[in-house]
C-alpha cells in the first residue's frame, strides 16, 4: 500500500524526485567504522538538515546501525533531534552556547562545543549558579582560523579557567582545513598541534575524549583517529580523498519530472536571453527543476541527464523553475523523468565537471523535491 502511494505520488509530481537510499547511508557509516580502532567511535554530523538529505530520517537509520554520537550546529537543529533519539545518544552543539539558552542545554541533554574563553566562562557561571557539572566539549582552533580556542587562548585557560569545579570536558576537538589534500603540509600541523594542547588538556582530564578528523580526516591515516571522528560528507558517499578511487556507495538520485514535450517545426531560441539555439526536427523537454531548486548549483550552468541510459543536454539558460533538454537523441519520445543524478551521474562526477564542493550539491539540493527514502532493513550485527 505504502509502496503504491509512493509510486502514484511519483506519477503525479511535478517537482524533483530526490531518492535517498538509507541503506547506503548505514553502510557508508559502517564502512568507515570498520576503518577505525575498535574503541574509537564514528560520529555522524547532521548539521543543517543532515546536509539536505532529511536529518530525521538519515539520524533514525544511523541510530539504528549503531551510531551513538551526532553533531548539529544549531541548538533548534539539537532540540528537533533530540526528539527522536534515545537517551543513549549524545548530541553535540557545534554552533555553541548563546547567552540565555543555557538552561536547555541542561534540560534536554545536549552537549555545547564551547569555543571562546568567554562562552566557556559564561557557562561554568551558570553551572555554578545551578550547583551542577554538566558536560561540555572544548574546541580549539589548530589551523582553519573559524571557531575555536586560540593556542593563546589555551595557555589563559590552563592559568584560569581549567580548575574551576563545575568545568566538566567531556570531548577535546579541533577541525581539519585541508584534510581533503593528503599532501598539504597544513595536515601535519594540525595534527602536532592538537597532539600538544592534548597532552596538556589530558593531564587535567584523563578521561576526556580526543577527536580532530572529519570525512576525508579519517583517510590521512590512523594517527588523525584519535577517540572520535566525525564524519558528514563520507556518510552520503562523497569521496573523501580527490586523487583516490573512493570506496563508499552512491545514496542520492535526482530525477526531474519532464512537463512538456516540444517538436520544432522550424529553429527557434530557447529560454531567456534567446541564447539557446535548437535546430528543426529538434525535440525539447521543459522539465521541472530550475534555479530555485539549486539546479546552477547541483548540475551547473549546462545541465546533462539521462533517459533511460542515453545522455541528453540541457539547452539555453536555466529557469527559476524549469530548465528545457535537446531530447533528440532519445529513443524513448515521451519520457515521463530525466536522470540528472544516478548511478552513471554521480555526486562525483558533477563535482568533478562543474568543479564544486559535494558540501555545496548537497546543501543546496532544493527543498521542493519529493524525498523518497529507501527504507532501511532489519539490523543483522
Ligand atoms: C561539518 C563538520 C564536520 C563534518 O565534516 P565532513 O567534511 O562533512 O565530514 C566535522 N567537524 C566539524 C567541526 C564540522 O563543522
Amino acid at each position: 500500500m505504502q509502496l503504491l502511494m509512493m509510486w502514484l505520488h511519483s506519477m503525479m509530481s511535478s517537482s524533483g524526485i530526490l531518492s535517498i537510499d538509507l541503506p547506503a547511508i548505514q553502510s557508508n557509516w559502517h564502512y568507515v567504522a570498520s576503518t577505525l580502532a575498535v574503541n574509537t567511535e564514528c560520529a555522524a554530523v547532521v548539521k543543517a538538515n543532515a546536509y539536505g538529505v532529511g536529518a530525521t530520517q538519515v539520524v533514525g537509520a544511523l541510530y539504528q546501525r549503531g551510531c551513538r554520537n551526532f553533531f548539529v550546529v544549531t541548538l533548534d537543529e539539537a532540540l528537533d533531534l533530540r526528539k527522536i533519539l534515545p537517551s543513549d545518544a549524545s548530541l553535540f552543539v557545534l554552533g555553541g552556547l548563546k547567552e540565555g539558552s543555557e538552561s536547555l542545554f541542561i534540560d534536554f541533554d545536549l552537549t555545547p562545543v564551547l569555543y571562546s574563553l568567554r562562552a566557556i566562562s559564561r557557562w561554568l557561571d551558570f553551572c555554578d549558579t545551578q550547583n551542577v557539572s554538566i558536560p561540555c566539549a572544548l574546541k580549539l582552533d589548530t589551523g582553519m582560523t573559524r571557531l575555536g580556542m586560540s593556542l593563546d587562548d589555551l595557555d589563559h585557560f590552563f592559568k584560569e579557567i581549567v580548575h574551576r569545579r563545575s568545568l566538566n570536558p567531556v570531548l577535546f576537538m579541533s577541525h581539519l582545513a585541508c584534510a581533503d589534500e593528503r599532501a598539504h603540509p597544513l595536515n601535519n600541523l594540525q595534527l602536532t598541534r592538537f597532539k600538544n594542547a592534548a597532552s596538556k588538556i589530558k593531564a587535567y582530564f584523563p578521561n576526556i575524549k580526543l577527536s580532530l578528523a572529519n570525512s576525508s580526516g579519517v583517510f590521512l591515516g590512523s594517527e588523525y583517529h584519535f577517540d572520535m571522528v566525525r564524519i558528514g560528507a563520507a556518510l552520503y558517499g562523497i569521496n573523501p580523498q580527490r586523487d583516490q578511487v573512493n570506496p563508499l556507495s552512491s545514496t542520492i538520485y535526482l530525477k526531474l519530472p519532464v512537463l512538456q514535450i516540444r517538436e520544432l517545426g522550424v529553429p527557434v531560441s530557447v529560454g531567456y536571453g534567446a541564447v539557446g539555439q535548437a535546430g528543426a526536427g529538434s525535440r525539447l523537454a521543459v522539465v521541472a527543476g530550475g534555479y530555485a531548486d539549486g539546479i546552477h548549483r547541483t548540475l551547473g550552468l549546462e545541465p546533462i541527464g539521462q533517459i533511460e541510459g542515453v545522455e541528453v543536454s540541457a539547452i539555453g539558460r536555466v529557469s527559476m523553475d524549469s530548465c528545457v533538454f535537446d531530447i533528440s537523441s532519445s529513443p524513448n519520445a515521451f519520457p515521463n523523468y530525466i536522470d540528472v543524478i544516478n548511478s552513471n551521474l554521480t555526486l562525483d562526477s558533477l563535482i568533478a565537471k562543474n568543479k564544486s564542493l559535494g558540501y555545496e550539491v548537497l546543501t543546496s539540493l532544493g527543498s521542493r523535491y519529493k524525498r523518497e527514502y529507501l527504507p532501511i532493513g532489519p539490523n543483522h550485527d
